[in-house]
């Protein structure tokens, strides 16, 4: 395994591999074949209590910050696990901690950090509006002591297997805010009644083996009490937990350029064609050494970003830009992997294909690499809006 910069995490990332060597490359070949949930990996990793890094001591957690949690998420990815599982139990919860009331972090954190409960779920996406947030077009209207939701959502992942998700609505129309990211609040739904009281669940078959789902509420009553924060403030609780599922998914496609990396160098010095190894080649060399460059490069933008979160700083520009870093080096590391493996690429064995299908999603989700840009472009450049 290329250990190219050691930094102060070999304790953690040890004991993270350590588990993951208990869910073999097979296990996850098997799950993806399959197209189930690895339920005994979640499950493992919840006990060891690395689901709960993120939750403080006083709640039963470990009380790290979200550099180690991204340091968990990138050892699971570089063993050739999926994080996709479960990594929304960690961003999810930082909006939680940071915005939920003394009383629901009381009430949630301790039964998230036993494992009892599992808020793995975010719901922002709509199908008519897409990345344009505030568009949305799902309502929350105060009733006495309640709130009645209305709308539909869709790519909202991981509701099988989540017991809480939290959900974004309007609850001022639009046309009656001063500013379009306002009146817009997050709420707590508790997924084990929501079905029996007004939310369906479609599932949406993908093309990586990701539970996913269209959500429609029709009248879903939730508790008043289930608003976190303050009423139409939550547009920005939510940015920041988006900053800081940002820069989990970018030390994810950080495991796994890891991993492509590890998979092709080794192929590269055993596979022998024209009465030599392959990676004797200097055309085969240098797509994957431009690749472990660029990985290394992605990894130190995202510890900058965790820094930032972990010190309560604006860190919107460097979880953006660990984002598109780590995702273009992982989806490099992935075509320079495929392409060496020659045919033997695209056998399910090799497990490539799979990781290749995985870390394609990261140039889409949760943000695309084009919205990125238009972020710099207008947050970092001072160029004019574009949209
Ligand atoms: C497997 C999967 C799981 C997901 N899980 C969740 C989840 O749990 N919760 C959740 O809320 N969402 C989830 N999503 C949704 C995901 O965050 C969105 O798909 C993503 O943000 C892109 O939004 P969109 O699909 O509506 O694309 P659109 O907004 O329709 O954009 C389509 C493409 O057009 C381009 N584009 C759009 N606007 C511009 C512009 N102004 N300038 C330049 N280019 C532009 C971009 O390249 C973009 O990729 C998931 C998606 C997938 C595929």
């Amino acid at each position: 395994m290329i250990n190219t910069s050691a930094d102060p995490y070999q304790d953690l990332r040890e004991a993270v591999r350590d588990l993951c060597q208990e869910f073999p490359a097979e296990y996850f070949r098997k799950v993806d074949d399959e197209r189930s949930y690895p339920e005994a990996f979640v499950e493992a990793l919840t006990k060891a209590g690395w689901l709960a890094a993120l939750i403080p001591q006083e709640y039963g957690g470990s009380g790290l910050g979200l550099t180690e949690a991204s340091v968990i998420m990138e050892e699971i990815n570089r063993s050739g696990g999926n994080s996709g599982a479960c990594h929304g139990q960690m961003y999810n919860m930082g909006t939680l901690l940071r915005h939920g009331s003394a009383e629901q972090k009381q009430r949630y954190l301790p039964k998230i950090a036993s494992g009892e409960l599992r808020l793995q779920s975010m719901g922002v996406t709509e199908p008519t509006t897409g990345t344009d947030t505030t568009k949305i077009k799902t309502t929350a209207q105060r009733k006495g002591d309640r709130y009645v939701i209305n709308g539909q959502k869709v790519w909202i992942s991981r509701i099988q297997h989540s017991d809480l998700m939290i959900l974004l609505a309007r609850t001022t129309p639009l046309a009656e805010v001063k500013k379009k990211s306002e009146g817009m609040s997050i709420f707590l739904v508790d997924l084990r009644e929501a079905e029996a009281k007004g939310m369906t669940v479609r599932p949406i078959p993908n093309m990586v083996n990701h539970e996913t789902n269209e959500l429609f509420f029709d009248n879903l009553e939730i508790p008043a009490e289930n608003l976190i924060g303050e009423e139409g403030k939550g547009f920005k609780y939510i940015l920041d937990g988006l900053n800081a599922e940002r820069t989990l998914i970018a030390a994810e496609c950080i495991g796994d350029g890891y991993w492509f990396i590890d998979k092709v160098t080794q192929y590269a010095k055993d596979r022998v064609v024209f009465g030599r190894p392959i990676g004797q080649n200097q055309g085969v060399q240098f797509p994957i050494a431009r690749a472990l460059v660029n990985v290394e490069a992605a990894s130190l933008m995202r510890y900058k970003a965790c820094e930032l979160y972990d010190a309560h700083q604006h860190c919107g520009a460097q979880a953006n830009m660990a984002k598109l870093l780590a995702a273009d080096a992982s989806w490099e590391a992935a075509n320079a992997c495929l392409q060496f493996h020659g045919g033997f690429g695209f056998a399910s064995e090799y497990d490539v294909e799979r990781k290749f299908r995985e870390t394609r999603l990261y140039q889409v989700a949760p943000i695309s690499t084009n919205l990125i840009l238009s972020y710099v472009a207008e947050h970092i450049l001072g160029l004019p809006r574009s949209f």
